[in-house]
């Protein structure tokens, strides 16, 4: 249901690629759907002199091309009556004033600060709101990753956002928590009886969660390389997405019921000692290779890279719950760049059953498993053994549909309608709470300077394929292996 109050949604950093790319496209949808406010108004915010005739332009380039079949002109002109832009730098406090002329004109509705910038203007941003008086009870403020570079780093940022919202403004956004199967994920395991027995270490023998990219650095590498896979993706997506998998039951859907017992699985991750950083983590670096059968440069052949970079492309780690539901239980993570196939999977591999009736001995081949995907396509199956239909007593593999795609003929949102969806509403379920947030920092750390000292080079792998050799030996140590390799 659309909120009904009048609402500001103020995006500082409105002109730039994910304003772009992923804000503007979700909210076009939000309105086709009814599902923004009448009068809910997006305010974009950037240095460029733009006035809102030039916002309006400027979007609708962009939607024609990111929205693809989906931008439709009459559609897109009753939407963008609700763009309006201020320009404004965020480190000058008085070009404020542009900001306050715009939220001035109209009466009192909550206000949305969406801060899609650099990390590096948060600070001057809350500052500069709060200096001239925009700041309301009802306001809150979305914070886009990446929150920090460290542990130090990430709490002088939530220090200075504290200083002028309080928790309960602050949402930390982490797209992969909005993704349809995901949030499916908390209703099968919560809303059914069935899935919940099942759901620990004597059933279940490996979790892996990976997240796969086809592209290289692209234009991002200055960027990224001061950054690398484990600060990118696995300090935020990777670990809010094992919380999902392997928290306990919440009492309720509240945000800080479900974030608390998020944060409980954080702090039950066991660190990793020097020396397990040797034996429970790989990290690699792309050399030059194929992706969809084309040519490709290595990782320090993209532009802004340094030629002798040691910046990861690549991470596989084998984490461990220490729970009495999770005791044994490996997580395997994985996440890399110019990897074979594009992927965001999270796979729940079933133990064998304890002795096959069926002449065959029993293999953890064909365990259950079930299969959360996220990208290329969203589903959720549950794969299990069925009898073929003949007169032998034949079994075989075969995929249940869990996400009821079918049943259910609504239009999917996607994750960022969604979560913008939530917090128009003020709903912080789905948002990361700072001190899940600097638990998962402090988990990483010591991985990362486990690397640092080692001085090892992170292993080459060809650009194209699933990563270093050392990425299945990590499971095979386990007698186990990747998903892909079944
Ligand atoms: P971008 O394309 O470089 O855009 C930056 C935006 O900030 C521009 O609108 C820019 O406009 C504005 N800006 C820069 N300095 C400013 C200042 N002093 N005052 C006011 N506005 C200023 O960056 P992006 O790719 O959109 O990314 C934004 C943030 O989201 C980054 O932290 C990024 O890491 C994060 N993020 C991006 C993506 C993505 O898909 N792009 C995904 C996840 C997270 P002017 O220069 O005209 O002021």
């Amino acid at each position: 249901m659309a909120p009904t109050r009048p609402l500001d949604l103020v995006i500082f950093g409105g002109t730039g690629d994910l304003a772009m790319r992923k804000l503007l496209p979700a909210l076009y949808h939000l309105h086709c759907d009814a599902l923004l406010a009448p009068d809910a108004r997006i305010v974009g915010v950037a240095r460029d002199e733009l006035d809102d005739a030039g916002y309006r332009a400027l979007s609708s380039e962009h939607a024609r091309r990111f929205l693809g079949r989906d931008f439709r002109s009459e559609d897109w002109e009753s939407f963008s009556t609700r763009l309006v832009y201020a320009p404004v730098d965020a480190l000058q406090a008085d070009s404020f004033a542009a900001l306050t002329r715009r939220l001035d004109e109209r009466a009192d509705g909550p206000r949305v600060f969406y801060l899609s910038t650099a990390p590096g203007l948060f600070s001057a941003i809350c500052r500069n709101l709060d200096a001239a008086g925009l700041i309301g009870a009802d306001s809150r403020v979305v914070l886009e990753k990446p929150l920090g570079h460290d542990l130090a780093s990430s709490r002088r940022i939530n220090d200075e956002v504290g200083r002028h919202f309080g928790e309960e403004q602050i949402y930390r956004i982490d797209h992969y928590l909005g993704k349809e199967p995901v949030q499916n994920l908390l209703a099968l395991r919560f809303g059914n009886a069935l899935i919940e027995p099942l759901w620990r270490r004597e059933w279940v023998r490996d979790v892996q969660i990976t997240v796969a990219e086809q592209v290289g650095v692209e234009s991002r590498g200055d960027f990224y390389d001061r950054v690398g896979a484990m600060r990118d993706m696995v300090q935020n997506h990777l670990l809010q997405l094992l919380c999902i998998v392997a928290m306990e039951p919440p009492a309720s859907i509240n945000p800080d019921a479900v974030r608390d017992e998020k944060l409980k699985i954080l702090r039950a991750l066991r660190p990793f000692t020097p020396g397990d950083v040797a034996a429970r983590s790989v990290r690699g670096q792309y050399r030059a290779g194929a992706s969809a059968g084309q040519p490709v440069p290595g990782y320090v052949d993209e532009p802004g890279i340094a030629r002798e970079s040691a910046t990861e492309t690549f991470v596989a780690l084998k984490a461990e719950i220490d729970t009495w539901r999770w005791a044994g239980v490996p997580f395997f993570l994985r996440t890399g760049k110019r990897m074979q196939e594009k992927v965001a999977e999270i796979v729940i591999n079933f133990r064998a059953v304890p002795h096959s009736i069926f002449g065959v001995p029993a293999s953890p081949l064909h365990a259950n498993r079930m299969v959360i995907r996220m990208q290329p396509e969203e589903t959720v199956d549950l794969h299990l053994l069925a009898k073929q239909p003949g007169d032998v007593m034949q079994l075989q593999p075969v995929r249940l549909n869990l996400d009821f795609a079918e049943a259910f003929r609504s239009r999917r949102l996607e994750a960022y309608e969604r979560l913008l969806m939530d917090v128009m509403r003020g709903n912080l379920t789905l948002f990361v709470r700072r001190d899940e947030q600097e638990a998962a920092w402090r988990w990483v750390e010591p991985i990362l300077a486990g690397w640092e000292q080692s001085g090892e080079r992170p292993k080459p792998y060809t650009a194209g394929t699933w990563g270093p050799s050392a990425s299945s030996a990590l499971l095979s140590r386990d007698g186990l292996c990747w998903h892909e390799e079944i």
